[in-house]
């Protein structure tokens, strides 16, 4: 009856957070470990202008295997993120993301690399200037004569973000004086994107792949694209668009001027050898 099958969908939600609480204790344990235990790598995926399909700069995405299991970073970041790991992971990330930069400079290949930054790691005056202060910590130790900031572009998405304006503006207010780009990513997504603009220094926002993925869904979808890359030209933004997998979808970018695409049609995240391997071509 009716009731036993409310106790029954009850029982099953029960378990289900159950299972979720469980697993997410057990990553967190294994979390803790990953950076000593060298189980994180780096990947890189180009971003490309989609008229000539030049490569013009690349985002880093982190890569978790533990037991020899690929854990996605949307579900352990999170996690990452309410443990306060992401301190340390994040200062790990941008030590490995600079050593690439340097490497491809050796080459003669640098190209930008823009990285994924929680707002988290800068959530108090503490914890910026902790933030601030690494890259004095990275120049050391990659013994540089000169920091390479205008090669960084740090992509932020977080709507706690609008709890420290003050504070979070004055850091990024640092970071574009030293020449790193700051890029809103997975723009539309939140509930605070044009918060974002209005209050944030930024150069760059990310279109969410979202958006693209629903161009064939209705003309709702490109009035909205069409309505944000407008805005984003009357601000003088950059855009990239995440996510472009078909031919429709990178024709349709084509067709409204869009300068900078990143999706499985062009690349894929790939190791740092197949990157070097691809730019050194
Ligand atoms: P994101 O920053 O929005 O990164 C783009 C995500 O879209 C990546 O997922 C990428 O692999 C995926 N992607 C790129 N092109 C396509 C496409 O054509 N189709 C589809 N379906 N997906 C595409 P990934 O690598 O799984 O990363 C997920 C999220 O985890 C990232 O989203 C970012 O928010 C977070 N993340 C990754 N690395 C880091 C990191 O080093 N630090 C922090 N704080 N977050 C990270
Ligand atoms: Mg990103
Ligand atoms: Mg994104
Ligand atoms: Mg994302």
């Amino acid at each position: 009856n009716a009731k036993a099958q409310g106790r029954n969908c009850l029982q099953f939600f029960n378990q289900q957070i159950q299972k979720d609480a469980e697993r997410n204790a057990e990553l967190h344990l294994y979390l803790k470990t990953a950076l000593s235990q060298d189980e994180f790598e780096l990947y890189y995926q180009p971003i490309v202008n989609p008229f000539s399909g030049q490569i013009i700069k690349a985002e880093v995405l982190l890569r978790w295997v533990h037991d020899g299991q690929f854990i996605s970073p949307d579900e352990f970041i999170p996690i990452a993120e309410e443990s306060g790991l992401i301190v340390q992971i994040g200062e790990w990330v941008r030590m490995q993301a600079l050593t690439t930069v340097v490497a491809l400079q050796k080459r003669h290949l640098a190209i930008p690399l823009s990285i994924n930054v929680s707002t988290i790691e800068f959530w108090t005056p503490d914890l910026q200037q902790r933030f601030l202060a690494y890259f004095d910590v990275i120049q050391q130790k990659l013994g540089l004569d000169e920091f390479p900031y205008s090669l960084i572009t740090l992509e932020i998405t977080e709507s706690l973000m609008m709890k420290q304006q003050e504070t979070i503006n004055q850091l990024l207010t640092e970071l574009r004086h030293r020449g790193m780009q700051i890029s809103v990513d997975d723009f539309g997504t939140g509930y605070s994107s044009l918060s974002y603009l209005a209050n944030f220094p930024v150069d760059q926002i990310k279109i969410d792949k979202s958006f693209i993925q629903k161009i064939s869904s209705g003309p709702r979808h490109k009035a909205l694209i069409e309505a944000i890359v407008s805005m984003s030209r009357a601000l003088d933004l950059a855009i990239v668009v995440e996510g472009v997998e078909t031919q429709v979808e990178l024709d349709y970018i084509k067709q409204q001027d869009i300068e900078a695409v990143q999706g499985y049609y062009f690349y894929k995240p790939m190791p740092q050898e197949a990157f070097f391997d691809l730019l050194a071509k």
